[in-house]
């Protein structure tokens, strides 16, 4: 199969051509220094005319389009539902007729988590599992779960894909969701800034100064003896921990793929990881933590499973 793909992003935003198993051309499309939508669409249809051009693909024989949204999506009407803080126009774009009017194509939207998921499945760390969960680490915290197979959608379409919302301190900081201490506000790059500035000490850390403030600065910083950095490392471990068991207890999975900006550090997380999974209430047996192998082809590689599914 052929599939054109979409990854409408929290921070970035790429369009590309996938064939079989790879991704075979993509290229970032670039914010208009907008952050609506309707704007954009133009330019994700040029940047996939230009690579089907270079790559000799035809529109006709290409199986459909997917996009892979950030916020919630009515998978069965293609229309997204409910945005976080990026394309806040979306939920009045009829997606489906500008694929049908600018390619000739059937278009499938689903959550980019969720498509991070099928495209795990169908070519990374989930291969042969039909009980799976996704939780991405970074900008955000973003969670998906297939169990037999399917993947969990639920009635308004907000099941398994709200992960990084589970509360994991009730008197927590607020998170853009409206709610307070969830994973994603506790131990996401997103709620850094303010993780770190509610540690005691962060004034006399090298952190009070450093620019990005991002996981990556407090992991080098941990590494180099600073003590504010190595508590706020311990405790976001603590939070995808607490967390991985929670997804563990709620959707049954017999792997859970971990993937993200932040897994970079995976040699200093999974052990961690590994090792609360384990205490998980899983009598039948132990639940595989898999660091993610598709990276940022994930959700355009679930395209294709995407386009095969009967809905
Ligand atoms: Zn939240």
């Amino acid at each position: 199969m052929i599939a054109l793909a979409i990854e409408l992003g929290g921070t970035h935003s790429v369009a590309g051509i996938v064939q079989g198993e790879r991704v075979i051309a993509k290229e970032t499309v670039p914010s208009t220094g907008s952050d609506r939508l309707g704007p954009t669409l133009e330019q994700f249809a040029s940047v996939l005319r230009k690579l089907a051009a270079k790559h000799q693909v035809a529109f006709r024989d290409c199986a459909g389009v997917s996009i892979a949204f950030c916020g919630l999506v009515d998978t069965k009407r293609a229309r997204v539902l409910s945005t976080n803080l990026k394309y806040e126009d979306a939920p009045e774009i009829d997606l489906a007729g500008w694929a049908r009017d600018t390619f000739g194509l059937h278009l499938r939207l689903e959550n980019d988590a969720r498509l991070a998921l099928l495209g795990e499945r169908f070519a990374g760390a989930a291969r042969g599992f039909d009980d799976v969960v996704m939780m991405t680490i970074g900008t955000g915290i973003g969670g998906a779960a297939m169990m037999e197979g399917r993947l969990l959608r639920g009635k308004h379409f907000q099941a398994g894909c709200l992960g990084g919302h589970l509360p994991m301190n009730p008197r927590g900081r607020l998170c853009s969701c409206g709610a307070a201490g969830c994973a994603e506000s506790e131990a996401s790059t997103f709620a850094l800034p303010g993780l770190l500035q509610s540690f005691p000490g962060f004034e006399q850390s090298v952190l009070a100064k450093a620019t990005p403030l991002d996981y990556r600065t407090v992991f080098e910083a941990a590494d180099a003896g600073d003590d504010l950095a190595q508590r706020v490392v311990a405790y976001s471990i603590d939070v995808w921990s607490a967390l991985l068991v929670g997804l563990i207890h709620a959707y049954d999975p017999e792997v859970i793929v971990v993937g993200g900006g932040v897994m970079k550090r995976a040699a200093r997380i999974l052990p961690a990881l590994e090792a609360r999974a384990a205490t998980a209430w899983t009598p039948w047996g132990r639940v595989q933590i898999q660091l993610a192998q598709c990276g940022s082809d994930a959700a355009l590689l679930g395209a294709v499973p995407l386009l095969e599914e009967q809905l």
